[in-house]
């Protein structure tokens, strides 16, 4: 039910697999602003490479910066079990975050280094090109929904193109904050739903491109 897409016509599987290695090879060696002298390890991101939901967190934490890799302690043992809520594993997902170096002491990222690291993130959004994206905190929330608060549209889809967007808590807040602890479970929860909406709308429009399809041949 939430496997990889297969064929969507939109990047082929190397295509998108050559796009996502030469990124992180770039963000590895990245001198784009001041985060690039205090890490330990860029953090590109992972997961598959087709996948159908991309998460987007803020930024590397402290283990994040030590291996290399988004998510790991325990806000990524959370986000694990919040998947399989889902009906996901990590496999199945592609994991990244706003920025892709820690800030020091886990500060929040700033305006100028967000600016920086966006296009890397755009080529990863790009090159994925998924069906559903999930943010997760408020910094990726604000690449959609500017002005809006989290507590106030948490959970709630909105249609960006091809795709929709939806506004999640951080995992690692809701293991702080046992109140949000509920509200991100259900949210997870609400995701096959979302899922199975996108994948009738995506049927729905091959379905009405077809005809066109066949009568430009006949041209
Ligand atoms: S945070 Fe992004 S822009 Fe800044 S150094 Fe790291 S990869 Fe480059």
């Amino acid at each position: 039910m939430t496997s990889p897409k297969e064929d969507r016509g939109a990047v082929s599987e190397r295509d998108g697999v050559d796009v996502l290695g030469e990124i992180a090879d770039q963000v590895r060696g990245c001198p784009k602003c001041e985060l690039c002298r205090t890490r330990t390890n860029a953090v590109p991101g992972e997961g598959n490479p087709r996948a159908r939901v991309m998460l987007i967190g803020e930024g590397p934490g402290f283990y994040e910066d030590r291996e290399g890799r988004p998510f790991v302690g325990n806000s990524g043992k959370f986000l694990n079990a919040l998947l399989a809520k889902a009906g996901l594993a990590r496999e199945d997902v592609f994991i990244t975050n706003v920025v892709k170096c820690r800030p020091p002491g886990n500060r929040d990222p700033l305006p100028d280094e967000i600016a920086a690291c966006a296009p890397y993130l755009e080529g990863q959004i790009a090159a994925i090109d998924p069906d559903v994206i999930v943010t997760l905190g408020r910094f990726s929330m604000a690449r959609w929904f500017a002005g809006e608060r989290i507590s106030k549209i948490h959970g709630q889809a909105k249609r960006d193109g091809r795709r929709v967007i939806v506004p999640m808590y951080h995992p690692a807040a809701a293991l702080h904050q046992s109140s949000l602890r509920g509200a991100i479970e259900e949210d997870f929860e609400r995701l096959p739903k979302i899922l199975a909406e996108m994948e009738r709308s995506r049927e729905s429009e091959a379905a009405r491109d077809a005809p066109k399809e066949a009568q430009s041949k006949l041209f």
